[in-house]
């Protein structure tokens, strides 16, 4: 067996033996990052892996034993096209979400309005959101709010890799830095875990993800509760909020919503069939 073919074999089979799903595909995945290559090339050309490369694999291996994702390994991830940079920290952008920026751009797409559209993202964590909005809206202005420091010098940078000049990346708690505007827009995936089932969650997420970008409080709707009460001050008249939602939250949700005097809602389903997007609108 060719020499790359044998050390994707090793790397598996070490994978395997730690229980890592999907072993050969993440092997792969690993070389194709150091390799800077596609599948295709990796498997026509079958190039040689030097010392220094194959050091810096099994290095990649030895964190994915301990159940690292392979983000934070990469430092990177694709959302909706985009690369995003993460690391410690930040809250790994998930392939759901690009669920809940597909249908807010289609709310924002049918909204009317003789301004540039202005649009905030609450709790924007690596900025993924915001940046989606931002490229499939260049001339709208956006804004991405994290309590986080650590997270914000994320948000900026894959601005910045991503070309997007429309953005202002703010530290503050939710609505605070924004106090005196209004938005056509208000988008958000705060965090939703119940506290008391962080810890069951599986250890990629558990022992890695900043567990403040989880933790949604003792029930688990903490910040849709404190969203949904000042959303109006920050809404304009027919403006949209669009929030991301956890599995078997949306009653909850729906009548949360009610009680902050919204009236038209409409709850969306995720792939796997769990309630994802909220889309709230006001009339
Ligand atoms: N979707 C994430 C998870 O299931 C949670 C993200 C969040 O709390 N906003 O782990």
């Amino acid at each position: 067996m060719p020499p790359l073919l044998e050390t994707l074999r090793a790397v598996a089979s070490s994978l395997r033996s730690g229980n890592i799903d999907d072993s050969w595909k993440e092997g792969e995945e690993m070389i194709l990052h150091l390799l800077n290559a596609d599948r295709t090339t990796l498997y026509r050309d079958n190039p040689d892996l030097d010392d220094p490369t194959i050091n810096r694999l099994y290095g990649m291996v030895k964190r994915r034993l301990k159940r690292e994702p392979l983000q934070y390994i990469f430092g990177e991830t694709d959302f909706y096209g985009m690369k995003i940079e993460i690391g410690p920290g930040v809250l790994i952008p998930r392939p759901e979400t690009e669920i809940v920026v597909e249908k807010a751009i289609e709310e924002a797409r049918g909204l009317k309005k003789d301004e540039p559209m202005m649009i905030l993202d609450l709790c924007c964590g690596s900025g993924c959101i915001a940046l989606s909005l931002a490229g499939r809206f260049p001339d709208a202005s956006i804004y991405g709010v994290d309590l986080s420091a650590a997270t914000l010098k994320y948000a900026a940078r894959n601005a910045i890799i991503n070309g997007m000049k429309n953005v202002s990346f703010v530290q503050g708690d939710l609505f605070e830095p924004v106090r005196d505007r209004k938005f056509h827009l208000i988008i958000s995936n705060p965090p939703y875990i119940r506290s008391r089932d962080i810890e069951s969650l599986q250890p990629e997420i558990a022992l890695y993800e900043p567990p403040e970008a989880l933790d949604g409080g003792e029930d688990g709707v903490k910040y849709y509760k404190i969203i949904l009460s000042q959303a109006k001050d920050y809404l304009y008249k027919k403006g949209i909020l669009v929030l991301e939602t956890g599995d078997g939250q949306s009653t909850l949700i729906e009548s949360m919503a009610k009680a902050s005097g919204f009236s038209d809602m409409e709850f969306i389903k995720d792939y796997s069939g769990i309630y994802r997007v909220a889309i709230i609108r006001n009339r």
